[in-house]
This record gives C-alpha cells, structure tokens and sequence, in this order.
C-alpha cells in the first residue's frame, strides 16, 4: 500500500530580520508571493496534503490569493501558528491528520526541488529521521560569551541545516509531545529549539540522518537573501 506523506509547511514567522512592515513569506518573488514557491513544490511533488500553517490574521488571505489564486488543492488545512517555530510546528502536527511521513518546511524555503524532496523521503524510509543541510562552505567557529574563539569544530564535519526535515510520523509526533510535556524545563535550561531533527535528538533515541539538499535552497531571512532569490530565481526559470 502507498505510504501517505503530509507536509507541514510553516509560515507562522514575524520575519523581524527583513524589516519590513509585510512578513517575508508574502513580499513579492518575482510576480508571486515568497510563500507560493514551496507551496508549489509541495503540490508538484508526489506528498498528498499540506498543512499550511500561518498568522491567524493571514489564513484568509492565504487561502484565497495563494492557494485559490494558484490553484495548490493539497493545501488542504490552514491553521494559525504559535510564538516560536516550535510551537507552529506542534500546531501543525495537531492538523496533520493520519499519515505515515511527516515533511516539515520552511515557508521561506522557495527553492525546494522534488529532487531533494525524493532523498529525504528515501532516507527517511531507511533511517526514520532525517534533516537536509549542505556541507559548510566556511569554517565555523564557536564563540565564547565575549566573543572570543571557544573551539573550532572540523569542517568536515559542519553541516549546515536547511528544511525540509522528513520523519516517521509517530516519531515526530512522540518527540513534540514530549517536548511540549517538558517546556518550562528546556526554557529554563536555555536550549533553543530551532529545529525539527533537534527534538528528536533530544527526546528519543532515534539518530538523525543528514540528507543533502543543495546550496541554493536557501531561507529568506534578510533584505540581501530577497536579491539573491531573486537573481537565482530569474537563473532557474
Ligand atoms: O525564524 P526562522 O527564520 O527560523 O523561521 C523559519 C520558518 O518558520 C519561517 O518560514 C517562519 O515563517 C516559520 N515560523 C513559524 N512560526 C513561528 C516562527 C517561525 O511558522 N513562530
């Protein structure tokens, strides 16, 4: 039987970094808004439904000028996000419905190919868990409270995490559960969940495989990352 896969595709963020008064997943990437390209990724790849999951002032300008306007039916539920990525995620799993796979994605991630979409799902099949990244281009280094060098891991060994980030549906759905169980105690501690593979990580025993993604698949955050997309978008038509 078909293995079902459902999308998550997050779009919660206030965008602070780009600042603009629009939120980044809805200013304009060529004739299109930002949000549109993954939505269409998703729509185009074999995944059956998508969750989109955004500002409850946007669900209805999402609904009808992105999904209606393009036509992206997978789009099946859209439901408002929470403060942190985190919490728009758990919200979204909440909506996901029954499914064997679960995609978690970046709305600010336009450049998402199937291509990359079929790998992680392969190594998801094969692993349970897996993030894509890219190897670092430059070498990291780990600063210390006063922004003098702590250490310097082995490039080699850096990865730079990109979305979307592919699970097993019941093992992303225990690793939430328990993440959100255990809130007040992370917060207290500091740790900041930034992304999906890190719950996993940190609530079960489960190892995360790095899947490669690709150099160009890159997140929106600053008002440069807009020019760059813009250039790589008009270089990919
Ligand atoms: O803030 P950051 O760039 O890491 O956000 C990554 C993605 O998560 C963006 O697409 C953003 O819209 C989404 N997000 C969200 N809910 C939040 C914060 C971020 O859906 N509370």
């Amino acid at each position: 039987m078909k293995k079902e896969s459902v999308a998550i595709v997050l779009a919660a963020g206030r965008g602070s970094r780009m600042q603009s008064h629009i939120p980044k997943q809805y200013m304009q990437l060529g004739e299109k808004p930002l949000l549109y390209y993954a939505l269409k990724a998703f729509q185009d790849s074999f995944v059956d439904r998508i969750v989109l999951v955004t500002a409850k002032g946007d669900i209805d300008y999402c609904q009808k000028d992105i999904v209606k306007k393009y036509g992206l039916h997978k789009v099946n539920t859209i439901i408002s996000g929470g403060k942190e990525r985190y919490h728009s995620v758990y919200q979204g799993l909440q909506a996901a419905g029954e499914s064997d796979y679960i995609f978690i994605h970046d709305g600010a991630r336009p450049f998402v190919t199937e291509e990359i979409l079929l790998r992680a799902y392969a190594d998801a099949q094969q692993y349970g868990a897996c993030v894509v990244g890219m190897p670092a281009k430059d070498t990291i280094r780990i600063a210390d409270q006063e922004n003098f060098v702590e250490s310097t891991p082995k490039r080699n060994q850096v990865w730079v995490i990109q979305t979307p980030q592919v699970f097993q549906s019941s093992l992303i759905r225990q690793a939430y559960s328990l993440l959100m169980a255990k809130e007040a105690e992370i917060l207290e501690k500091g740790i900041q969940i930034t992304d999906d593979g890190m719950v996993v990580e940190t609530f079960t025993n489960q190892r995360v495989r790095l899947t490669e993604g690709s150099y160009v698949n890159i997140k929106i955050t600053t008002p440069e990352d807009l020019k760059i997309a813009e250039s790589l978008r008009v270089s990919l038509d």
